[in-house]
C-alpha cells in the first residue's frame, strides 16, 4: 500500500479503480506496415467505435443535462463521417505505408492547422474539435483511450482539471476527483463539492500516470489517498463511510423544517448549483432555495453560445423543479479560469483581474440581453431572482439594470409573459463593492457575498495558485470585517445580505456569521 497526502477539498470516502486522464499519453510512433489494406480496415473499425462512443455520450448528456449539452458530441460524430477528415488519413496510410495512429495524427494536425488559420471565428474554433476526434481514434487504436465518461465508476486522476472539463463529466461515473495541482477555491474544487463528489488536490508528482488502473481508497476530508489499500485501511474507511451515512440519516429529522437559530431567528439555507442536474442534490439536501446558480456552466464545454431558448429551458426547469422556492440566477461569470474558446477572449497577463463576468456582459450587450431575456422568460415559471457578479461601482450596476429594463420593455411589447418584479441583486466580491456597499445598497434588492473572490482580491492571493495557498487565509480578519461592513450597510438600507461563497458552507464560521 502506498499513501499519498494532498489537500482534501470535498469531503467523502471513495474506494475504486483509478482512471488517469493523462494529456501527455499520446506518444505516436511512425511504425511501417506492409498490409496497408488491413491498416485502413483497422482505422475504419476505430472510427466506427468512436462514433458509437459519441452516440452513447450524446444520449447520456441529453438525458442528464439537456439537449444543448449533447451538441458537441453530435458535431464530433458528424466530423468522423466527413470525407475531408477520412480521405487524407487513408492516403497517408497508402502512400507512406505507415500505421493508422501516425496517419490519423499527421492528417488531423494538418486539418486542424487549416481550420485554425481561417478568418471566420466559428471555423477557426473547429481546430480544437479535429484534435479532439483524432485523440479519440488514436486512443482506441492504441488501446490507451481514457474515456472517463464510459465504463465502470472510477476515481478520476489528472494533473489538473479545468472547469469546462469537469462540466462535461458524467457524474454518475465519477467516484472522486484527485489531481496533482489545484487550489481549494478553484472552480474544480467548488464543482466537486457541488456535485457531492469527494476530491483531493495538490498531490504533486506522486500522483503519477503509472498509477492508472490501480485500486485506491481515499478520504476527501483528510486528503489522504491509499493506493492498493490493505485490508485494515479499507475497513477503516468503510467504517468512516458508514458513519458519515448515519450522520446524514440522522439529519433527516430536520427535513422540511425551517432553519431557525436557537433564539428563533429564521435564516435562509440555500444551495449553490452549476447546472440543471444539480437541482436533484439541492432538493435531496432539503435546500430552501438556490442561492447561486452559476449560469456560466451552461456556456462551458460547448462549441458556441447557448441561444436564448436553450438558456430559457434550463432556467425554467430549475425554477419549476424548485417549486416556488427562490432561485437566484447569477448572470454570466465567464473569464479568468472559466474559459470557452468561442468567446475569443484576448490573452491577458492577469485574467482574474481582466475581462470577466459583468465586464464582458457590459461590453457585449447583445450577449447579456440574450441571457436576461431567457431569465425573465423563466421568471414566469417560478420564484426567480437575478444577480450580477463582480460589481465594483454604482455605475456598473446602473448600466446592468438599464439593460435589464430594456429587456423588460421589449418583452412587454412582445407580450411575452415574465415577472416584472424579479428582484435584482449583486454579488459583493470586490473590496471596492464592500467599501461602497452603502451606495450599492440603495440600488440593489439584495446582496450576496462572494467570499471566494473577495478573499482573492482582498488578500491579493490568486485563488488558482496552489503555491500561495498558505497565504490564503479565508478567516482573515480583513475578510470578516468586510463581511460585517457589507451586512451592516445592507441592513441599514433594508435589504437582505447572504453569503454565496464557500465560507457560507464553512461551519466553523456559522456561529460568527449568525
Ligand atoms: C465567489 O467568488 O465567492 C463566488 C461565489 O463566485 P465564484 O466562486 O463562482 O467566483
Ligand atoms: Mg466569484
Amino acid at each position: 500500500m502506498i499513501t499519498l497526502q494532498g489537500k482534501g477539498v470535498s469531503a467523502g470516502i471513495a474506494i475504486g479503480r483509478l482512471v488517469y486522464l493523462d494529456r501527455n499519453a499520446f506518444v505516436i510512433e511512425k511504425k511501417p506496415v506492409t498490409d496497408t489494406a488491413g491498416e485502413i480496415e483497422r482505422f475504419h473499425a476505430a472510427r466506427i467505435s468512436a462514433m458509437e462512443q459519441l452516440d452513447t455520450l450524446a444520449n447520456s448528456m441529453k438525458e442528464k443535462l439537456g439537449e444543448e449539452h449533447a451538441l458537441l458530441f453530435e458535431i464530433h460524430r458528424m466530423m468522423l463521417e466527413d470525407t475531408d477528415f477520412i480521405d487524407p488519413i487513408i492516403k497517408i496510410i497508402e502512400t507512406e505505408r505507415i500505421c493508422a495512429e501516425y496517419a490519423v495524427n499527421a492528417a488531423s494536425s494538418r486539418l486542424a492547422q487549416d481550420f485554425a488559420e481561417m478568418d471566420d471565428e466559428y471555423m477557426s474554433a473547429r481546430a480544437v474539435d479535429v484534435v479532439d476526434i483524432a485523440k479519440r481514434i488514436i486512443g482506441i487504436l492504441s488501446g490507451t483511450q481514457q474515456d472517463v465518461t464510459s465504463g465502470e465508476k472510477a476515481i478520476l486522476a489528472s494533473d489538473d482539471f479545468s472547469p469546462s472539463e469537469t462540466a462535461q463529466f458524467d457524474r454518475s461515473k465519477v467516484l472522486a476527483l484527485v489531481s496533482q495541482a489545484g487550489a481549494a477555491n478553484s472552480h474544480t474544487a467548488i464543482f466537486a463539492r457541488t456535485m457531492g463528489i469527494p476530491a483531493i488536490i495538490g498531490l504533486g508528482a506522486s500522483l503519477s500516470p503509472g498509477l492508472a488502473g490501480k485500486e485506491a481508497a481515499l478520504d476527501g476530508e483528510t486528503g489522504a489517498i491509499y493506493i492498493e489499500p490493505d485490508a485494515a485501511t479499507r475497513a477503516a474507511l468503510s467504517e468512516k463511510k458508514d458513519k458519515l451515512r448515519s450522520i446524514k440519516e440522522d439529519l433527516e429529522r430536520f427535513r422540511g423544517k425551517k432553519t431557525l437559530t436557537r433564539a428563533g431567528r429564521a435564516l435562509n439555507l440555500y444551495a449553490n448549483i452549476g447546472s440543471v442536474a444539480d437541482v436533484e442534490a439541492a432538493l435531496a439536501g432539503d435546500a430552501e432555495g438556490i442561492g447561486l446558480f452559476r449560469s456560466e456552466f451552461l456556456y462551458l464545454g460547448r462549441e458556441d453560445y447557448p441561444d436564448e431558448n436553450i438558456q430559457y429551458e434550463s432556467y425554467k426547469k430549475v425554477a419549476e423543479s424548485m417549486g416556488g422556492k427562490q432561485v437566484i440566477i447569477r448572470t454570466l461569470d465567464i473569464g479568468a479560469d472559466k474559459q470557452a474558446d468561442y468567446f475569443n477572449l484576448p490573452h491577458e497577463e492577469n485574467p482574474a483581474m481582466g475581462m470577466r463576468a459583468i465586464r464582458i456582459c457590459l461590453t457585449r450587450p447583445p450577449l447579456f440581453k440574450t441571457q436576461l431575456r431567457a431569465i425573465y422568460r423563466a421568471s414566469a415559471h417560478g420564484n426567480v431572482a437575478i444577480m450580477f457578479p463582480m460589481i465594483s461601482s454604482v455605475g456598473e450596476l446602473k448600466q446592468a439594470k438599464a439593460i435589464a429594463a430594456e429587456v423588460r420593455a421589449e418583452l412587454e411589447q412582445a407580450k411575452i409573459p415574465f415577472n416584472p418584479d424579479v428582484p435584482v441583486g449583486i454579488m459583493v466580491e470586490t473590496p471596492a463593492s464592500v467599501i461602497i456597499s452603502d451606495l450599492l445598497a440603495a440600488e440593489a434588492d439584495f446582496f450576496s457575498i462572494g467570499t471566494n473572490d473577495l478573499t482573492q482580491y482582498t488578500l491579493a492571493v490568486d485563488r488558482q495558485n496552489e503555491a500561495i495557498s498558505a497565504f490564503c487565509d479565508t478567516h482573515h480578519e480583513a475578510i470578516l470585517r468586510m463581511i460585517r461592513m457589507t451586512v451592516e450597510n445592507a441592513h441599514k438600507a433594508g435589504i437582505w445580505c447572504g453569503i454565496c461563497g464557500s465560507l457560507g458552507a464553512d461551519m466553523t464560521l456559522t456561529k460568527i456569521f449568525i
